[in-house]
């Protein structure tokens, strides 16, 4: 088999969505060197909608594909590169990350994962042809205003179903649920069963589940078939709405970071994964509420994220992890008097040995990631020594004879 070209990148980021278009356009705009992967149409999941009302700055709504070609516009702009085409399998072993596609292997310092998700479909027949803009909808959010005093059908039982059912009948004058259960039985919470139940607007199709979706163009027609009895009822619609769960697209990721119970990424409210230098982004990762707003925010901070952990990794490699001189590390805390009082001793202690060690301090507060590349649970107080580019010893003495001794020793090695 042919081997796989590589190319390097600060920065590669997966999914061209909302959340990684932003995530780039924070990177090119950084000038770091960014490579986003889009398997499908850039601008994800929002592309599929006709009217985005409630992204600010669009008094009068814009349609999803003219939004997320602005935010393409503007991410090119900044000199990001895009390449169409899936990845397959991801290395975020060691400084340099790998994201493998069928023909290349790309190298990056750090990874933005903004792959997304995609909602659970019924299967039944004729769905496809109603997906999104044609009857079929998957947010109640979205698509609530847009039926103002029509018929809509929700289909499934769970919290979103009914929660968002509830919201529905704000504006729909019905809203009909299909229900899987016998009669009074359902999957969300008791609360919101009993207030579904005595909502007016809402009436129930009990022991239920979609034949299949009818229209001309457009779905104007859902046909229940009653589990129990195999009786087939049709229902007339402008809208059906789908809550059977939401599939995040991590399945090549599952080896790498441990995904939360529905396979969700979980992170940092810095979108840090857990994984140094690989963040997670937008609708992939655990989060309350999907839109294309909160996916921006995601963006941002991990576009933010990435800039600063490559920035850290540069100081940390050519700096503090130096291989010219036996070194050592002082971490201590502006704000803890003990540790930041003894930092004139330290300088002291660098000046005495006339150029042959070298001091680097960090701060816990301000330098907290380079704290986690030397160790995860890191106290005020605590000494590093390096040789040859490596990390020899972590001791908490911070006396003068100490750190003295330990120095000494690795003169002596050196
Ligand atoms: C029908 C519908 C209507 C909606 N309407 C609204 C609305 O009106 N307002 C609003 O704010 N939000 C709306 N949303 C929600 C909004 O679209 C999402 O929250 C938002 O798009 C999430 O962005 P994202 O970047 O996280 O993910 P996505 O948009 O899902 O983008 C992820 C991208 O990653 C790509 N990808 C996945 N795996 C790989 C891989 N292995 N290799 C390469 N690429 C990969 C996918 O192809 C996809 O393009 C709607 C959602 C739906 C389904």
């Amino acid at each position: 088999m042919r081997e796989k070209k590589r190319e390097r990148y600060d920065v590669v980021i997966i999914g061209g969505g909302a959340a990684g278009l932003t995530a780039a356009i924070y990177c090119g705009r950084a000038r770091l060197n960014t490579l986003l992967i889009e398997k499908g149409l850039v601008g994800g999941l929002a592309t599929y909608t006709n009217e985005i009302e409630n992204f600010p700055g669009f008094p009068e709504g814009i349609g999803g594909l003219g939004l997320m070609e602005k935010f393409h516009a503007q991410a090119k702009k900044f000199g990001v590169k895009f390449k169409g085409t899936d990845v397959k399998e991801v290395n975020f072993e060691g400084e340099w990350k790998e994201v493998h596609t069928f023909r290349n292997v790309f190298e990056a310092r750090a990874v933005i994962v903004a792959s997304g998700g995609r909602p659970r479909t019924t299967g039944a027949i004729g769905e496809k042809d109603y997906l999104f803009d044609k009857g079929i909808s998957f947010c109640a959010t979205c698509d609530a205003a847009a039926n103002e005093g029509k018929t809509v059908m929700i289909i499934g039982s769970g919290d979103a179903a009914i929660e968002e059912g509830m919201f529905l009948t704000k504006f729909a004058k019905e809203v009909v649920v299909s229900v899987i259960h016998d009669e009074g039985k359902m999957d969300c919470n008791e609360i919101a069963k009993e207030q579904a139940m005595n909502n007016p607007k809402m009436s129930f199709a009990w022991n239920t589940m979609v034949n299949s979706f009818k229209g001309d163009g457009h779905l104007d027609n859902v046909e229940l078939k009653n589990l129990k009895t195999g009786k087939m009822t049709d229902y007339k619609v402008d809208t059906c709405f789908e809550f059977i769960g939401y599939i995040p697209n991590t399945e090549i990721f599952k080896e790498n970071f441990k995904l939360d119970r529905q396979g969700y990424v979980p992170t940092n409210e810095l979108m840090e994964t857990g994984v140094p230098g690989v963040f997670g982004a937008g609708d992939v990762r655990v989060k309350e509420l999907k839109q294309v707003a909160t996916a921006v925010g995601d963006g941002a901070i991990a576009g933010v994220g990435a800039e600063k952990y490559i920035a850290d990794s540069e100081v940390f490699e050519n700096q503090i992890m130096q291989s010219e001189k036996p070194g050592f590390i002082y971490v201590y805390s502006a704000i803890d008097d003990p540790s930041r009082e003894l930092l004139p001793m330290m300088t002291e202690i660098e000046q005495s040995y006339q150029g042959k060690v070298k001091m680097s301090v960090i701060d816990i507060y301000k330098g907290r990631r380079l704290c986690d590349r030397l160790a995860c649970d890191v106290e005020p107080m605590t000494m590093f020594y390096t040789l040859n580019g490596e990390l020899v010893a972590t001791e908490v003495e911070c006396d003068r004879p100490h750190v003295e001794e330990r120095l000494n020793k690795l003169l002596a090695k050196a």
